[in-house]
């Protein structure tokens, strides 16, 4: 096995969390023999810095029919919004009207939507071929295909170079994401932009939180790591920026290497701040086992307590990705879980992978026999979403204890936070 970034052997394992199914492929109790896991092991590269996953599941098994959708919640689109403001800023002109901008990872086609309203002419890469038809239908032309150092080139010679190459957490999901800057590489102009995006979580991996660890993420980003792989690729970085979006995400602009132009200081000073803090030094990351191992055990004596004080399984709320690592991780099936509820339809009425808990609406907390009789303890798994979780929660139920996992593990009563 050798480093996804530099190609050194030197990988270190930080921590496994066992063989678990892809988080995202809910599925029906006929299903579960065919149900496959896939290792999650996590490794710290210590020539460049890269925290990484061991094995990595081919992305066509991921991707190819993707759920998730851009356009599907009103924060992300307004996050779309702010991202093409952010590149018209940045371009010469008031306005997008003669720029050639290629995103990777279009998805539904919202921020090329944007785009194009803009002013821009847009082109797309995606290899959900569900997604590419329906933006196509919409009159913008979207390749179904995984963005490589080949399609890159294919690009620049067919359509000619961009002025812009946007992926938004794209890089970060591409096994061979070096082939991947390499076609940035291929397809911008000589004074053109890349800007990408993905999660910025090294610091809470450094404290243990390992929920932002499964399959679609490969890499842990730091900008220290990110720096080497763009400079292999034939790319600088010129600017950075952390921003909220999901927690914490570091969103890089990046040229083409023979360009003159000078990083700024955030670029210097965001490199000096992950030295650090240990981003970049195998000695941090020593005591991060013990951390994710201690987490377990806390989580599941907690949760048999709770089962022993009320004389019955826990409600987990909420069912994304990372609460499925959680539930996996920690071995917490149906016998400590009576049912998961969230607001995704595509969930529910379905179990989920690995531990093969029902998934059920909100309504399903009504429908429990004997009302305020059935209190119980809840067991958030949104826990970054977890003023909304709790204030649902006491909308329908008076009375129990909501256990929350993280960032410290705690317990409330129902109707506090
Ligand atoms: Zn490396």
């Amino acid at each position: 096995m050798v480093c996804g970034g530099c190609g050194s052997s030197e990988l270190t394992l930080l921590f496994s969390l066992g063989s678990v199914p892809p988080v995202n492929d809910f599925l029906e109790a006929a299903q579960i023999p065919e149900e496959k896991g896939f290792p999650l092991d996590l490794f710290f590269c210590e020539q460049c810095a890269l925290v990484q996953l061991g094995e990595r599941v081919p992305p066509v098994n991921l991707f190819s029919h993707y759920l998730h959708l851009s356009g599907a919640s009103k924060a992300n689109v307004a996050h779309l919004e702010e991202v093409a403001q952010v590149v018209k800023s940045r371009s010469s002109l008031a306005d997008l009207g003669d720029k050639r901008i290629l995103e990777i990872g279009s998805n539904d086609g919202t921020l090329l939507g944007i785009f194009r309203r803009e002013g821009a002419s847009v082109l797309g890469v995606d290899p959900a071929r569900n997604l590419a038809e329906q933006v196509r239908g919409n009159g913008m032309e979207v390749l179904a295909d995984f963005f490589s150092e080949d399609l890159g080139k294919k690009i620049s010679q067919r359509y000619g170079r961009k002025d812009w190459v946007v992926a938004l957490n794209v890089v970060a999901h591409t096994p061979d994401f070096v082939s991947l800057l390499k076609g940035v590489r291929e397809t911008l102009t000589e004074d053109g932009t890349f800007l990408m995006e993905n999660a910025y979580v090294v610091d809470t991996i450094l404290k243990g939180q390992f929920d932002t660890i499964y399959h679609e993420h490969v890499y842990c980003f730091s900008l220290s790591a990110l720096s080497k792989a763009f400079d292999l690729s034939g790319l600088k970085v010129v600017d950075v920026e952390i921003i909220p979006t999901q927690g914490s995400s570091i969103r890089v602009f990046g040229c083409r290497k023979d360009r003159q132009v000078t990083p700024s200081k955030r670029v210097t000073e965001l490199l000096a701040q992950e030295a650090a803090k240990g981003f970049t030094d195998i000695r941090s990351y020593q005591g991060v086992p013990a951390r994710v191992a201690a987490f377990r055990m806390e989580l599941r004596s907690r949760v048999a307590e709770l089962k022993r004080r009320y004389g019955k399984k826990l409600i987990a709320l909420g069912a994304p990705a990372r609460g499925v690592v959680i539930l996996n991780y920690c071995g917490l099936n149906a016998d400590d879980i009576d049912f998961v509820v969230d607001d995704t339809p595509l969930k529910q009425g379905r179990l989920v992978p690995g531990m093969h808990i029902p998934v059920q609406g909100w309504e399903a907390l009504r429908a429990l026999p004997g009302g305020d009789a059935s209190v119980r303890a809840y067991l958030v798994l949104s826990w970054n979403y977890q003023a909304d979780m709790l204030a649902k929660l006491a909308e329908r139920v008076k009375d129990g204890v909501v256990l929350i996992p993280f960032p410290e593990m705690r317990e409330v009563p129902v109707g506090k936070n």
